[in-house]
């Protein structure tokens, strides 16, 4: 009797899964697609968010029969997307993941010798292609989100190209490309997928004289907001907005676009409070955070649909565009921005900042809310600076600080990397920039090859100068004490929250950490006296000591992370002291004490050895002056250092408002940058100017 029922519902479940699958758009060109993939090396196809590109053209693949001389790869921007992909794919074709289907993410492999199709981020296959090259076990490649042009993703589709070049693109049985040339793995199929229908690049750089394959999405309408006059505070207007559709509109969940960690959580604080007072008799709210720093559980979490009578606020960064399927959404809120990284060459200066999205990611945004019936999107900025917009977002590529790209190139073997075919060339000015760069890291030698040094940076996730410190304190015997250093600075949270009304208690309890020696000791501080606490302690004590409950929480997990990267590298030697779990070298619990002044010094110097191109020595006049560009720079007023006259810092950001202001920092002596980084400071002249 029980085993009737047992068997009975997952055969229900599977016929309405079918169904489902059929329905999908993209199973109307499923032929052409097919045909396409035969004939040529590669296929452009767009098609709207949820038509099933992602989960469906994989199964075409597979149902083909392109498994067999290979694995079909996908690879995706996010981690998130790639494990939740994955189970979806699992679930349709009714095997656990990890068998027929797994996904590769970094430091989670759920794969083994039956995976056919894996998803993986575009980090695990370039690093693939660092062990090989020709990328020889996968038959086909799948390049998603390829609209977002993410760095990595332009730079795998460089290496696919190069990689055809070798092993052909055409179907084993000939063709163009002949698939024997140089390689016994046959040819390489790529699929370049977008989800807008800007593919002109994809097109030309690939030679696809026949343009993209379209699928025709079914998508329902969605009615257009804008605000009368711009909004100076979009988290108060989101949180207004919200409040406003909960209490007058419809059933249906609210997908929130904003820009980050830090204002996701201000809104989400503010619009828990003001549903608090809502009357009973209303429906619930459920808000979840969205964003790529979250811990994986909570992201898939923000997924699920709500409990009954409860309408759900998701409030996530651009993460929520188009490579999640969010079931449910009928509102849009969107802010209009997105966190970007942009570099300038000629300043050195890699900023964080919310810039204006693109037009064609406004649209995108905008049609999360038509997925299952007419949906409403709410602009919070006016129609005139919709016009404004750029048509498309600039690839990240040419806004960014190129070392690591660089680094990986040379990683892979690309000797000549001015040369090197991108798919959009960075300026050459950032290119050398990245090369010098690399060069007084001692990641390249001076004929330009990758050194030993180099290589082991390259396979640590981090940005090189990273990397350069946690390799320097390997060697130094500070490797724990770095590696919450460098995870508490790869949050991109702020680590202390404070409002007007609980300053001065804020300061006090911040004064307990604080240490002269800056604000990155200061970080270390609060990072183990925190330790492993969990559940109610972990919130009293951040309460207690108005330290943000996230970044902590999602440092540890970085740390973990890296630590594990730390033991491949032999940075750390794996003992006793800490349990693998999942794969993770977790942190032994760390001394508590704050950092002393030998470990201190210890850790500043290890920093001077890897950042000393983010050093600022202060002037007679009081003023600091930016070594490397010789700019004036002032002490961020949240810096433990603000009011003590360090004669030398370093700093891990520059941050530009009113002015630019040096963030993160730590003191050191100046005549450590000599010592420690001859190679860039001329050593006769001190500090006079970089060498
Ligand atoms: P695309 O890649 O074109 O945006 P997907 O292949 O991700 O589309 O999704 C196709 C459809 O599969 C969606 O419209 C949705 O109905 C369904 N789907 C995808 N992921 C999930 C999931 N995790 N849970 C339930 N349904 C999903
Ligand atoms: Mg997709």
């Amino acid at each position: 009797m029980k085993k009737r029922k047992a068997d009975a519902l997952p055969h229900e479940l599977r016929r309405s899964i079918d169904a489902a699958r059929q329905e999908l758009p993209i199973w109307a060109v499923r032929r052409a697609i097919l045909e396409e993939v035969a004939t040529s090396a590669t296929l452009v196809l767009t098609g709207e968010t949820g038509c099933g590109k992602t989960t469906q053209i994989p199964q075409f693949l597979l149902a083909a029969g392109y498994d067999a001389r290979g694995i079909i790869a996908v690879t995706q921007p996010r981690r998130v997307a790639a494990m939740s992909v994955a189970r979806r794919v699992a679930e349709e074709m009714a095997v656990e993941v990890g068998s027929r289907v797994g996904y590769s993410v970094r430091f989670d492999d759920c794969t083994s010798q039956a995976t056919r199709i894996i998803y993986m981020t575009d980090g695990m296959l370039l690093r693939a292609a660092m062990q090989d090259p020709l990328l020889s076990r996968f038959s086909v490649l799948v390049v998603d989100e390829a609209h977002e042009r993410s760095l990595q993703t332009d730079m795998i589709l460089s290496i696919a190209k190069s990689v055809q070049a070798i092993r052909g693109g055409a179907h084993a049985a000939g063709g163009v490309g002949g698939a024997a040339v140089g390689s016994s793995a046959g040819a390489l199929k790529l699929l370049v997928m977008s989800a807008t229908l800007e593919t002109d690049t994809f097109c030309e750089y690939f030679g696809c004289d026949r343009g993209p394959v379209q699928v025709q999405g079914r998508q329902h309408p969605v009615s257009l907001f804008y605000t009368s006059s711009p909004q100076d505070d979009y988290v108060e207007a989101a949180v207004t907005a919200t409040l406003q559709l909960h209490m007058e509109s419809l059933p249906g969940d609210i997908l929130v676009f904003l820009t980050g960690q830090e204002d996701i959580e201000a809104a989400g604080h503010a619009i828990q409070q003001r549903a608090a007072v809502l009357p009973p008799e209303m429906d619930a709210l459920e808000v979840h955070p969205l964003y790529a720093a979250l811990p994986a559980p909570l992201q898939m979490a923000a997924l699920d649909p709500p409990p009954a009578k409860t309408r759900k606020v998701i409030l996530a960064t651009n993460i929520a565009e188009t490579s999640l399927t969010i079931e449910g959404v009928v509102y849009v809120i969107d802010a209009g921005l997105v966190k970007q990284r942009t570099y300038h060459p000629g300043k050195k200066i890699d900023s964080l900042l919310a810039t204006p999205i693109s037009k064609a990611a406004a649209r995108q945004r905008a049609g999360r809310a038509g997925r299952q019936q007419p949906g409403e999107c709410y602009r919070l900025y006016t129609e005139q600076t919709f016009r404004d917009l750029d048509a498309t977002s600039r690839p990240e590529i040419l806004r960014t600080s190129l070392a690591s790209t660089i680094l990986s190139l040379k990683a892979l073997k690309v000797v000549d990397v001015l040369a090197f075919d991108f798919l959009s060339p960075p300026p050459r000015a950032s290119i050398i920039a990245a090369l010098e760069q690399l060069l007084a890291l001692g990641a390249l030698l001076p004929d330009g090859a990758i050194s030993s040094e180099g290589e082991q940076m390259a396979r640590l996730p981090l940005e090189p100068s990273y990397a350069k410190a946690l390799l320097v304190a390997g060697e130094q015997g500070c490797c724990e004490q770095m590696l919450s250093l460098v995870a508490m600075l790869a949050t991109d949270g702020s680590l202390f929250h404070s409002t007007s009304a609980t300053r001065d208690a804020a300061d006090d309890a911040k004064r307990r950490f604080t240490s002269p020696q800056g604000d990155t000791i200061t970080m270390v501080n609060v990072f183990s006296s925190f330790g492993r606490k969990k559940g109610s302690t972990a919130r009293a004590w951040c309460q207690k000591n108005f330290v943000n409950r996230r970044t902590v929480e999602s440092a540890i997990q970085i740390r973990d992370q890296l630590r594990t990267s730390a033991i491949d590298l032999g940075l750390l030697k794996a003992d006793d002291s800490f349990e693998r779990d999942g794969g993770l070298a977790k942190s032994p619990v760390l001394d508590a004490a704050p950092v002393g002044n030998e470990m201190g010094r210890k850790l500043r110097r290890c920093l001077t050895a890897a950042f000393f191109m983010q050093a600022a020595q202060r002037q007679p006049n009081g003023e600091y002056l930016a070594l490397s560009s010789r700019q004036v720079v002032s002490i961020h007023p949240s810096s433990v250092l603000f009011h003590r006259r360090a004669t030398c810092v370093i700093f891990n950001e520059l941050l530009f408002t009113s002015r630019l202001y040096m963030r993160d920092l730590t003191q050191i002596e100046a005549d450590w940058l000599v010592e420690l980084a001859p190679q860039y400071y001329a050593s006769r002249s001190g500090l006079g100017s970089p060498g």
